[in-house]
């Protein structure tokens, strides 16, 4: 940990200590938020929390009930809750790109050559160059999490939901935070403004360049064009929720904005693997039965033999795996 910076707030005179980590800090006097360098900034938003612990506690459960049918999942305990106000980024962007290339595909062409007795059918493959020029026009919205090397569970779930969700955030406000998020573990940002819309501007021209890649078999020239339209800075509530059941350790990260589960995980129980095993070996002999009474019709093997590959395979995929995980 580095030590505190002291810093007078210009905007209500008041000190306050800087953590030289934090990319952006709020005066807890005033709450006026400003960058590293000390100048104002004035896009720090908040999604509002509106879940307590107690409507926490109903969700995991209501997750496990429905998620976990026919798993036997009872007496799980919730080990740890930490709400967390996790620093995410949102730079919305104009853009604009102009691409050139060609595509190259085969065609087949049937046409009729000769004539009375000499009349024949000839198919020819061609392959045909088609040159591309198009371009792509569109207002983004990159989001990022403002932390480095990050191994909060869920984030990256959070950041496609934050896309529509940012519409409920309201103005940063340092008292209300202090009375209705007060529990909340407050993450500042480790990433700067400037480093914030150079990783979205990449993150961004990278896509539009694989956008075209995707539409040609050879780009000639791709050209973006930029403009930020407002970066903005959200504090997003997440309820990390850690649960045991039979020893071990389970994580679900709930938004708390809305009480949707970001993304959860559920044990695969022994009672499951029986359950799903016992099925699959049904089914297996029921398509090895229907197999033997049509086996004069071709397709009906293939076709049995195919169902029961695949359910074959997620037998397998879902006996030996810990637990399965929804969302993200
Ligand atoms: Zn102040």
């Amino acid at each position: 940990m580095s030590q505190i910076v002291k810093f007078q707030c210009p905007h209500c005179n008041a000190p306050v200590d800087v953590n030289p980590e934090d990319a952006i800090f709020n005066c807890v006097s005033c709450g006026q938020a400003y960058l590293e360098d000390g100048s104002k900034f004035d896009n720090h938003y908040i999604l509002v929390n509106t879940l307590n612990q107690k409507q926490v506690h109903d969700i995991v459960k209501n997750f496990i009930k429905k998620k976990g049918f026919l798993r036997g999942i009872r007496g799980y305990k919730i080990t740890k809750l930490t709400p967390t106000l996790l620093p995410f980024w949102s730079a919305t962007a104009d853009v604009y790109t102009h691409y050139v290339g060609y595509l190259r595909y085969t065609e087949t062409k049937t046409r009729t050559v000769g004539s009375g007795k000499n009349r024949r059918t000839v198919t020819e493959h061609v392959t045909v160059y088609r040159p591309i020029d198009e371009e792509i026009r569109e207002k983004r919205v990159e989001v990022l999490l403002g932390r480095r090397g990050s191994s909060i569970y869920g984030y990256e779930s959070v950041k496609k939901l934050l896309r529509t969700e940012f519409q409920r955030a309201v103005p940063f406000n340092h008292d209300r935070l202090m009375s209705t998020e007060k529990e909340f573990d407050y993450l500042s940002s480790e990433i700067a403004l400037n480093a914030a819309n150079q990783l979205a501007k990449t993150a961004i021209f990278d896509d539009h360049r694989a956008r075209a890649e995707k539409r040609c078999t050879k780009v000639f020239d791709c050209a973006t064009q930029l403009t930020f339209t407002g970066t903005y800075f959200v504090h997003t509530p997440v309820w990390q929720v850690e649960y045991v059941f039979k020893d071990e350790t389970y994580r679900i990260a709930i938004l708390g904005s809305n009480g949707q589960i970001i993304k959860g995980e559920i044990p695969v129980t022994t009672r499951f693997r029986a359950i799903f095993l016992t099925l699959s070996m049904l089914i297996m002999g029921g398509a090895g039965v229907i197999s033997y009474f049509f086996r004069y019709e071709v397709a009906v093997p293939i076709i049995a033999g195919i169902v029961t590959a695949v359910i074959g395979f997620f037998t397998l995929k879902n006996t030996f795996k810990p637990m399965s995980v929804y969302g993200g």
